[in-house]
């Protein structure tokens, strides 16, 4: 019972943290925003390099932004389990990590990739296609929001669409 609640606890802040991260900063961020795209889509995706050796502020505030979400219930679950809400922040910031190293540096084992595939983790050869093209492969941790993700951008463009259209027949 004692570790179930760990487990669940940990996985409780990695779903709605990923949920809050794609659907309220990481995909309005690409349609309406800049920085986001600059800091974290920019020529250089070395993730050491954007995160560490830059000392561009906006780096800060990108993973500030990115981060906040998986911290929103932290209050919350610490009264269910403090480790289990310990272990989650760990287990976000070292997939973090281990999503950023590129493709020439990591290649993920059969069997990890396969595992990752049964349980909708992202892997860093999917999360370097969102690298590439900012359209594809959403959900920083879980597969599955991929596609409601991109659902919701579609309708943000349009939102965006019909907002400029509006605005250009008032001028
Ligand atoms: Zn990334
Ligand atoms: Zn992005």
């Amino acid at each position: 019972m004692f570790i179930f609640k760990i487990i669940l606890v940990a996985v409780i802040l990695l779903v709605v943290g990923d949920f809050i991260s794609t659907f309220f900063y990481h995909v309005p961020e690409h349609v309406f925003g800049k920085f986001h795209t600059i800091v974290h889509h920019g020529k250089n995706r070395s993730f050491i390099h954007y995160a560490i050796l830059t000392r561009n502020p906006l780096v800060l505030v990108d993973g500030f932004l990115g981060a906040l979400p998986y911290f929103l219930f932290v209050p919350w679950l610490w009264k269910i389990s403090a480790i289990g809400t310990v272990l989650g922040v760990i287990l976000a910031e070292l997939h973090v990590i281990w999503r950023h190293i590129p493709p020439i540096k990591w290649t993920t084992p059969k069997a990890i990739k396969f595992l990752c595939d049964c349980c909708f983790i992202t892997t860093p050869e999917k999360h370097w296609l969102h690298h590439q093209n900012s359209n594809l492969a959403y959900g920083d941790i879980f597969t599955f929001y991929d596609r409601p993700a991109q659902a919701w951008m579609r309708l943000l463009i349009q939102i965006k669409k019909a907002r400029s259209k509006e605005k250009q027949s008032l001028t």
